[in-house]
């Protein structure tokens, strides 16, 4: 079957994705954008409707005990491991429409096409909509893929408790139906390398690369890593602005000035040596509102740094220059740096043959692609848990994790168009 007759049936599904699209959207429509946190009601009713329109499909719909739906399009070869697809279906709170429920959508219509366009595939092609991607209640992410995967020890069934409510993830589950008991008798993660040969999650961009560029798709390199002080600060002593001479002040918001410029001055030396797809951000800044005011020198400032970068080599450079200049600052400005707790995640490089089978689809659909790394998603779960990962990233206006979110459906059918000729050539083997 060629790409081109893939595309064309995977152009008559559209319809299909518009639907679901529109009635997800209405059943956890929030005061702005959608709120489908992880294994809420809202969450629930996505994976139902999409498990409603596998079975209209005459796909095979079963589910794991944390909730995770797999719609299965038969092989010949049942034993052969499957292709998988997919994204997930809970989002932040007043969130965008197509955050993960793209690349679940897409499964569904790359299967239909596969289905018209015929013959059947040699081995099973599997969507997988997963859940808790998102830490909205639970506080960590990936939660159903690491589920699936084995790659979370059950023990967080009980230990993790929704933020407001103190629920247990059990309860939750429990409540909608899952089979909790199944999941902890598990003998072997349902998802794994002897299951599974591939795992392929188109997802909208999240950033504004594609549409700046005027490119409909991506195939991301490597999902970055991050290096993150979470709770750092910075004390000095509080002060009177005004009876204070410079040598004698002990500016907890001017040494975290410095260091905040420090940090962004090696960033941009780092990428101007050549080091790609880095990032730099701080998101808090604050002083105490019981303690400071106008008149007052700030004794105590509190802020956040965050790394990320596609090379284990630059997070190591960034702590020690973060380390470094905290020390030589405090010593200067006479103040004191905690940065506290470090956290971090490794790069996770994405599989080069998949990515090559990718580029040959886009290719031979006429579809222009741009590559450059991407953010944290379900594929470096897979991928880490050995199941070789590739993305397809789709143009999306206005960023993410906002209502704003905007994805044309012409694009989105470039995405699957890609995604479903890589599938069928995957499958085929
Ligand atoms: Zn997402």
């Amino acid at each position: 079957m060629s790409a081109e007759a893939l595309r064309s049936a995977v152009e008559a599904r559209l319809p299909l994705a518009a639907a679901l699209f529109d009635e997800i959207r209405a059943a956890s429509a929030a005061d702005a954008g959608v709120t489908r946190p992880a294994w809420s009601e809202q969450d629930q009713f996505a994976a139902d409707r999409l498990a409603d329109a596998a079975r209209t499909l005459g796909l095979e719909v079963a589910r794991d005990g944390a909730g995770n739906l797999y719609c299965t399009l038969p092989g010949h070869d049942r034993a052969a491991p499957a292709v998988l697809t997919g994204s997930h279906v809970d989002s932040v709170l007043t969130g965008g429409h197509y955050d993960g429920l793209a690349g679940a959508v897409a499964g569904l219509v790359v299967q239909a096409a596969l289905l018209d366009a015929g013959p059947a595939p040699n081995r099973d092609v599997t969507t997988l909509a997963t859940r808790g991607e998102e830490s909205v209640w639970f506080g960590i992410p990936f939660v159903g893929a690491r589920l699936a995967t084995g790659a979370l020890s059950h023990d967080h069934l009980d230990s993790l408790r929704r933020i407001d409510t103190g629920q247990t993830l059990a309860a939750h589950m429990t409540t909608l139906g899952c089979d909790v008991a199944a999941l902890r008798a598990e003998a072997r993660p349902r998802v794994s390398p002897e299951t599974a040969c591939a795992f392929l999650e188109l997802h909208i961009e999240q950033g504004p690369v594609l549409v700046a560029e005027g490119a409909q798709v991506a195939v991301p390199t490597t999902i970055r890593g991050n290096l993150r002080w979470p709770a750092a600060t910075c004390a000095g002593r509080y002060d009177h602005s005004g009876a204070t001479p410079r040598a004698h002040r002990q500016d907890a918001v001017l040494a975290v000035a410095e260091l905040v410029h420090a940090l962004e001055r090696f960033w941009v030396a780092q990428e101007e040596a050549g080091v790609p797809d880095t990032v730099f951000t701080v998101g808090k800044v604050s002083t105490d509102h019981a303690h400071h005011a106008m008149t007052k020198i700030p004794g105590r400032c509190d802020f956040t740094l965050n790394f990320g970068g596609t090379s284990q080599a630059f997070l190591d450079d960034c702590r020690a220059e973060a380390e470094a200049r905290a020390t030589e600052i405090a010593a200067r400005r006479n103040v004191a740096f905690d940065l506290g707790a470090c956290v971090s995640a490794a790069p996770a490089p994405l599989d080069g043959h998949l990515r090559a089978v990718l580029e040959d689809s886009a290719e031979s659909l006429a579809v222009p692609v741009r590559s450059f790394a991407t953010v944290g998603h379900d594929a470096a779960v897979f991928q880490r848990a050995g199941v070789p990962a590739a993305m397809v990233l789709v143009r999306n206006a206005h960023g993410s994790h906002n209502p704003d979110e905007a994805m044309t459906l012409e694009d989105f059918g470039a995405g699957c168009a890609v995604l479903a000729a890589a599938i069928a050539r995957l499958a085929g083997e």
